[in-house]
């Protein structure tokens, strides 16, 4: 099952917020898969997000006095933080306020905490039919009291802490296979082993600035590592695959020496920036081919199925007009195979 919604279809540009994300991530994926006779009259797909999230949920993960700020008169500026819209000095950054047709207050409503909602309800429809899809979420590079990396909360930890607290599940893994470092999500889920976390990523170009964080005297939320990292240098492309297969088999050794048993649920970061037609500059240091991009998420798919682990899936990082052949390549071909 593929849940989507219209309303994610809203333009970063709206606010003023000059980020190439592209509404085809998502509509150029919908129209692909709406054109294969292998879905004709299924039905694949909910047009609808219909979860709320409220304030508690982000409480559960998030600074309470942070969660205050987003609620409150702060919140432009939490949001031009996280987006990297400012820079030190002040200045606008990839920002231009003028060409907004919307306040970035709206955004934080219309946009952040519905892909919050968008994830949550992805897990359940994972539970309730072992695979889902959601074409939003992905946000691992939100902290306990901040946002970065156009990340203004960790929708991933959020919703996998409301379903625990529903006792809908006790154990998860976060499975991150975006170009940067799940960061956010490491450092929220350190020292917590219901929730075992796995990020496989570029080596540098994230996080940007650990030095100066340290400088500040504090340790740097950023450089937590994940239950399991595997760094990616520059021009190791052709080891991919196989470090990916060999993290998932350790981190099923992992679960089995902490927990004995494997998780309740997998929720896939699965972001498109690792492929080589990614738009980003930061994420110039991994260059996947098309080919590679399907092998590593039929890999991914294959190891989850042969366990019979229910996965929820969400886009993540992507960006540029040609990062949306990724994922209706991935979905096309096995989609089909998963409507029950
Ligand atoms: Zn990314």
């Amino acid at each position: 099952m593929i849940l989507t919604d219209p309303r994610l279809h809203s333009q970063f540009a709206d606010y003023g917020i000059l980020i190439p994300i592209r509404t085809s991530k998502i509509t150029k994926v919908l129209e692909h898969l709406e054109n294969l006779e292998s879905l004709k009259g299924k039905p694949w797909r909910l047009n609808a997000i219909s979860e709320t999230v409220d304030r508690a949920a982000l409480e559960r993960v998030h600074a309470p006095k942070y969660v205050d700020r987003l609620y409150g008169s702060d919140l432009e500026n939490e949001v031009l933080t996280a987006y990297e819209l400012i820079d030190a000095d002040g200045n606008h950054n990839r920002y231009a306020p003028e060409m907004a047709l919307k306040p970035l207050s709206q955004f934080f409503d219309d946009s952040v905490l519905l892909h919050v909602a968008g994830t949550t309800q992805t897990c359940r429809l994972a539970l309730e039919k072992g695979w889902a899809f959601f074409t939003g979420g992905g946000m691992h590079h939100g902290h306990y009291d901040r946002g970065t990396g156009f990340c203004l909360v960790n929708d991933l930890v959020i919703a996998l802490r409301t379903l625990q607290a529903e006792g809908r599940i006790q154990q998860a893994w976060i499975v991150d296979v975006d170009a940067h470092k799940g960061d956010g999500t490491a450092s929220l889920c350190a020292g917590d082993d219901s929730i075992l976390t796995f990020s496989i990523h570029m080596a540098q170009g994230w996080p940007l600035d650990p030095e100066t964080t340290r400088e500040r005297g504090e340790d740097n939320p950023s450089q937590v590592p994940s239950d399991l990292d595997i760094d990616q240098e520059p021009g190791e492309d052709s080891f991919y695959l196989a470090r990916l297969a060999a993290g998932l088999e350790q981190l099923k050794q992992m679960a089995m020496a902490k927990h004995g048993r494997l998780p309740d649920l997998v929720l896939v970061v699965d972001g498109a920036d690792p492929y080589e037609k990614d738009e980003l500059p930061s994420t110039s240091t991994m260059r996947l081919t098309l080919a590679q991009m399907l092998e590593r998420d039929l890999l991914l798919d294959r190891f989850l199925t042969k366990q019979a682990l229910p996965s929820a899936w969400v886009n993540a990082g992507g960006y540029g007009d040609h990062v949306w052949e990724v994922y209706a390549q991935f979905l096309e071909k096995v989609l089909p195979g998963k409507l029950r």
